[in-house]
């Protein structure tokens, strides 16, 4: 990096009850509460130390933000260059639904082919920052190779707890780097159970989706990019494809705090929530009107990222669907299989799965009418189909 930014971070914020935890110290989550700790910034000193022309001729990448990121020494901001993915306007897509302003914002960019490269940067960074050498997750996949990859810059160990039926990408990316991987006979809420026993047992440190405080501060660049791609003038909807809901969470904390900075209005996009009908939590959570989330039952679906049964952050996700005005939909994998065929063969984008859900999901919206033909419409494709190969 060849630019001097320092850190505004001043503490973790506990979601539910406001307490604040020293960020200098390693941190998991709000015991009392069982709720994830958001770290908080001095946006009024970074006001003061920078304006969005000074980020936008940094070097590419999500160091870029440092100023609102939580690590504090330049020698301890790894990189394989993650970030500043494309945000792709589709030339075809859009008029197959009447639409006139469609983007796909493409993840597959990222180092180990999925968004979880951004997470999983800035949790290993951190982590590493506040002395852990070996890190331990249960993962649905994705988060396992990212993970595997930055360990392996960050010359630390890694512990890796995966479902036996996760692509076989997912399995290859992680033994690569000599990470340690378990199969789970289960789903990423069994490979949890082992993880947090392995943690426990030899002091490993636990990056699991909101049990600690920085993947989501990696995810939360995808709303700063988002917003400077836009001219700090947000779009209407933003559709994202929703396991534990890190990046949805984390795009949200990025427009707050670019309002406070003074850099975007108070104007949001809706945020909507996609998920696999084998597997949507939130969005029966969001259609009874709960504010928190129940397990679900014999989850199933390719979006093998999707199928996540239990959602430590429902509470802060459920809020922002309600707050943003934004809605949840829940897909299937047939819908899933069409959508990824059809953005294939009209944009020449291979996405993932869980990108392909934002697309069916959209046909839905438009056909009920909740999306105007003006609107700007943002879908995430979250990774790569490359990595589900077999
Ligand atoms: C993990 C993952 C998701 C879901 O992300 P969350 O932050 O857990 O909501 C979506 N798409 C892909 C490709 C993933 O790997
Ligand atoms: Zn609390």
């Amino acid at each position: 990096m060849n630019y001097l930014a320092s850190s505004s971070l001043i503490d973790l914020v506990c979601s539910v009850c406001g307490r604040s935890y020293n960020a200098d110290t390693l941190q998991s989550y709000c015991k009392e509460c069982n709720a994830p700790l958001l770290a908080r910034y001095d946006i009024a000193k970074v006001r003061k130390l920078v304006e969005p022309q000074v980020i936008r001729t940094r070097q590419r990448g999500i160091w870029r933000w440092s100023e609102l990121l939580p690590v504090r020494d330049i020698k301890n901001r790894i990189t394989l260059g993650e970030g500043d993915t494309p945000l792709i306007e589709t030339v075809h897509l859009h008029k197959e639904l009447g639409l006139k302003y469609l983007f796909i914002k493409d993840e597959s960019r990222n180092p180990t082919g999925t968004f979880k490269a951004r997470g999983l940067v800035m949790a290993v960074a951190r982590g590493r920052e506040l002395g852990v050498r070996s890190f331990v997750i249960p993962t649905a996949g994705n988060a396992g190779g990212a993970l595997a990859a930055y360990a392996a810059r960050a010359n630390c160990e890694a512990h890796i707890y995966m479902p036996e039926d996760a692509p076989i990408v997912n399995k290859q990316e992680v033994t690569i780097t000599g990470a340690n991987l378990y199969l789970v006979n289960g789903l990423i809420t069994d490979a949890a159970r082992f993880a947090k026993a392995e943690a426990d047992k030899h002091s490993y440190f636990d990056v699991s989706t909101f049990k600690e405080p920085y993947r989501l501060e990696g995810k939360k660049t995808m709303g700063f990019e988002i917003a400077e791609a836009f001219n700090w003038n947000l779009p209407e909807v933003i559709i994202y494809p929703t396991g534990g809901g890190t990046g949805l969470v984390g795009i949200w904390k990025a427009f707050q705090e670019l309002e406070e900075l003074g850099w975007v209005s108070s104007a949001r996009p809706r945020m909507v929530s996609v998920q696999s009908t084998g597997c949507a939590p939130i969005v029966r959570a969001f259609n009874n009107g709960d504010s928190q989330v129940s397990f679900w039952e014999n989850a199933q679906t390719i979006a093998s990222g999707l199928r996540v049964p239990a959602v430590f952050a429902d509470r802060l996700i459920l809020k922002i669907l309600k707050d943003s005005h934004g809605t949840a939909i829940a897909v299937s994998d047939e819908e899933i299989i069409a959508a990824q065929k059809e953005i294939a063969t009209l944009e020449g984008i291979f996405t993932a799965p869980e990108g392909a859900a934002t697309y069916a999901a959209l046909h839905h919206l438009v056909r009920d009418g909740w999306i105007k033909a003006n609107e700007r419409i943002v879908l995430l494709n979250t990774g790569s189909g490359l990595k589900y190969l077999s």
